[in-house]
């Protein structure tokens, strides 16, 4: 895998300045879940080599599957323009997940943070670590909502659908 992740690297060119668009998918069902999100979306404002596009709406859903009980997500999808590569992007995104996992509440219990790369330019990347697109976004209306929010035109690159049509593909 190292091998293939260094030549992506290249590939992606990670010093050209905001050369990339990646979509990330926000969701949070613990804890002061508003103020996570707009934390989340502060921290990536600071960040060097990523700039946040556009936000979508904040939307809550009811939890898919899980332990039962659990409160209602709030969700939401950024678009960010970056230098960085999608790995480089995805250790970001688990980095803060982990800033505001320090204040989960509970073991195994519901998620304080959760971030997921939906997009990443057309990349299409089937690595261990990563799966560009988002394996299971074109099933997830809490994810296609705020997406269409940003980008309802963007197309994924494997399905060739935009992210309008995939929405009015749900069940
Ligand atoms: P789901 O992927 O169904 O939304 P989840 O978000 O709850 O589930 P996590 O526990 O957040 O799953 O992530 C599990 C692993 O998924 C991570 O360790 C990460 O390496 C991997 N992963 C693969 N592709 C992606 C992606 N596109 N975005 C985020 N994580 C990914
Ligand atoms: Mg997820
Ligand atoms: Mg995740």
């Amino acid at each position: 895998m190292r091998p293939t992740a260094d030549l992506l690297r290249l590939t992606y060119m990670p010093d050209r300045p905001s050369g990339h668009v990646a979509y990330v998918a926000l969701g949070s069902n613990l804890g002061d879940r508003a103020a996570i999100l707009q934390g989340t979306i502060d921290d990536l404002r600071g960040e060097e080599g990523v700039e946040v596009d556009c936000v979508s709406g904040i939307r809550r859903t009811k939890p898919v599957g899980g332990p039962p009980n659990q409160d209602d997500y709030l969700n939401a999808v950024v678009r960010l323009r970056t230098k960085l590569g999608p790995f480089e992007l995805l250790d970001l995104l688990q980095d803060i997940e982990q800033r505001f996992a320090r204040r989960r509440l509970e073991r195994w219990g519901p998620r304080t943070l959760d971030l997921d790369l939906l997009l990443y330019d057309d990349a299409v990347l089937n690595t261990e670590r990563l799966t560009v697109p988002h394996p299971r976004m074109h099933e997830r209306r809490f994810v296609l909502e705020p997406l269409c929010d940003v980008a309802p035109d963007t197309v994924h690159p494997v399905l060739r659908r935009t992210a309008r049509e995939l929405l009015e593909d749900l069940p």
